[in-house]
């Protein structure tokens, strides 16, 4: 199934909260659904990409605007 309703923080750039997860070749990202902004991608772990998405979010929101 696609859709498994994770908890994820909307998108930093666009507000977009239809965050999708992303699977190639073992490697997971989390990525919007919108503006195609990704997270960190991690192999064969999933909830790790998830995690990092809603963290680079926090760091996003914090008004520093490092890349
Ligand atoms: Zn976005």
């Amino acid at each position: 199934m696609m859709d498994d309703n994770r908890e994820l923080a909307p998108c930093p750039f666009c507000g977009c909260v239809k965050i999708v997860l992303n699977y190639n070749a073992y490697v997971y990202s989390a990525v919007c659904s919108r503006c195609g902004a990704s997270g960190p991608s991690y192999a064969f772990h999933g909830d790790k990409a998830l995690n990092a998405w809603n963290h680079r979010t926090q760091d996003a929101s914090s008004g520093d605007a490092r890349k």
